[in-house]
């Protein structure tokens, strides 16, 4: 009976050390790893998958360039291994939040060795809306999480090789969609300049009243340049973006003639029922409002 019980416990022990190896790390275990906004937290979760648990500071169909942070954001900073910032001067409300939340986080620039886009004397911090460089983010994400988890490596490696080849995929789609475009039509008016990175690697050009960021609104001045440019050039469509008011750009469709070609995700991931709630998501989307709208 006793032989019995001793080998039943032993049993029970092989078991439960067997399901420790086999069972995902529990949720105490996980690396936690802040991102500043939805799409950085998407790639993030990508590279990450099980050893990882993500926080976004700024969510679904928010406002990263003129966001005001809260206490909670300085308690998640406080308890994270890593901060995975944009930088080229996205997240101005960051480093005083970093500072303030007294923790030991290292802060990752997820754009790092990406040629920042200038305006002005301002860096265009929209990198993430070419394909090509959004594998550098990822490649930059998956360096860093290997360095702050060594024991992940090989996993943080492997996931971001099988998302990278469907970045890879995406980025000749969205090529192969542009071409479908005749050269003549391949302009619109967004409202803000959220994609001068796409417009540089995908040849459709976009005029913004507004400039890189949302934090000031254009002059009447701007607008009128806007209205004349856009009845010269026969620009067929104007495009919405789900983090701005869409007001004006209803306003310069009326005044013009130009068709509202649908909403574009410039900065921002929508909710999980949402049109976005990936990067691939978004970035089919884009493609395929502005093929629909200038194709037609
Ligand atoms: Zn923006």
């Amino acid at each position: 009976m006793s032989v019995l019980r001793k080998s039943s416990v032993f049993v029970l022990c092989a078991a439960l050390s067997l399901l420790s190896v086999i069972l995902p790390a529990r949720a105490q275990d996980k690396i936690h790893i802040v991102a500043s906004f939805s799409i950085l937290g998407d790639f993030v979760r990508n590279v990450g998958g099980e050893r990882v648990a993500v926080t976004t500071l700024v969510g679904p169909n928010g406002d990263a360039h003129v966001y005001t942070p809260s206490p909670t954001d300085a308690k998640k900073i406080a308890d994270a291994k890593l901060v995975v910032v944009n930088g080229l001067g996205f997240e101005g409300w960051l480093p005083r939040l970093v500072k303030s939340s007294g923790g030991k986080a290292t802060v990752v620039t997820a754009t790092q060795g990406i040629a920042p886009r200038k305006l002005d004397s301002h860096e265009d911090p929209h990198a993430w809306q070419s394909v090509a460089n959004a594998k550098l983010y990822v490649a930059n994400i998956r360096d860093a999480l290997a360095k702050a988890d060594p024991a992940g490596a090989n996993a943080y490696k492997a996931n971001a090789e099988a998302y990278l080849a469907k970045l890879a995929v995406l980025d000749n789609d969205v090529k192969a969609a542009v071409a479908s475009i005749p050269k003549a039509r391949r302009k619109v008016i967004s409202t803000h300049d959220a994609f001068g990175y796409f417009a540089a690697a995908y040849g459709i050009e976009f005029i913004a009243p507004q400039g890189v960021s949302t934090d000031s609104e254009p002059s009447a001045k701007d607008i009128a340049v806007i209205i004349t440019q856009l009845k010269l050039s026969k620009i067929p469509a104007v495009f919405l973006e789900n983090i701005a008011d869409p007001r004006l750009m209803r306003r310069i469709a009326a005044e013009t003639g130009a068709k509202i070609g649908g909403t574009l995700y410039s900065d921002s991931l929508t909710a999980e029922n949402g049109d976005a709630p990936t990067y691939i998501d978004m970035v089919r989307h884009n493609i395929k409002a502005l093929t629909s709208a200038l194709t037609s």
